[in-house]
């Protein structure tokens, strides 16, 4: 039977299971472990909250040295109303000279990692790379190269794996989709 979960006013149905999701971090924590096997020191930097749970998974997949940290965008308080400009908090160290790896949970638009790299751009990194556990092809509309993509899904709403539908649903370790 088909297991049903209700988040506020939305009812979800699972749509990767927590094998494949392991499947697919092991894959491209491959990817990663061969391309980075002769950089020095790389920093994963995963963007909270969404990113908490696969950047534990994955990190425990990767063979070389590195470093772990956790960014935040958050929205400038008081006179900018849009929401639209948003600040980077928790870089604290330098990460001039470093190769960075963005840990993302979902590239969507894309408005958000560009935004992301070009702030981090700005601190003068060695490199940068964005590993996103799912991509949304059909929405993406950035320039930026997203070369380590986990999972492509359709532009469905998901759940799950550190996802959240208004802050719920982020400990699930399947993925669910809303429910038509
Ligand atoms: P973008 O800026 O790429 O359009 O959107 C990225 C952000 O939108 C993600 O970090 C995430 O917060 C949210 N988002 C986009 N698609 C989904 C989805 O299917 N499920 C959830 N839970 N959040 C999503
Ligand atoms: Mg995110």
């Amino acid at each position: 039977m088909e297991k049903i979960i209700q988040l506020n006013d939305r009812r979800f149905k699972v749509m990767i299971p927590a094998e494949k999701i392991d499947e697919a971090v092991a894959a491209v924590a491959e990817r990663i472990n061969r391309d980075y096997a002769e950089r020095q020191t790389p920093i994963f930097m995963g963007v909270l909250n969404g990113s908490f749970m696969f950047l534990s998974d994955l990190i425990k997949k990767i063979e070389f040295n590195n470093e772990i940290s956790f960014v935040k965008l958050a929205s400038y308080e008081g006179t900018t109303s849009t929401g639209a400009v948003k600040k980077l908090i928790g870089i604290n160290g330098s990460i001039e000279g470093r190769h960075i790896i963005i840990v993302e949970d979902i590239v969507d638009t894309g408005e958000s990692i560009q935004h992301m790299v070009e702030m981090l751009q700005a601190y003068n990194p060695a490199s940068i790379e964005v590993c996103t556990l799912f991509f949304k092809p059909n929405s993406y509309s950035k320039q930026i190269p997203i070369n380590y993509r986990a999972m492509e899904i359709g532009n469905e709403f998901i759940v799950g794996y550190g996802l959240d539908y208004d802050q719920l649903g982020r400990s699930l370790k399947d993925i669910y989709v809303v429910c038509e």
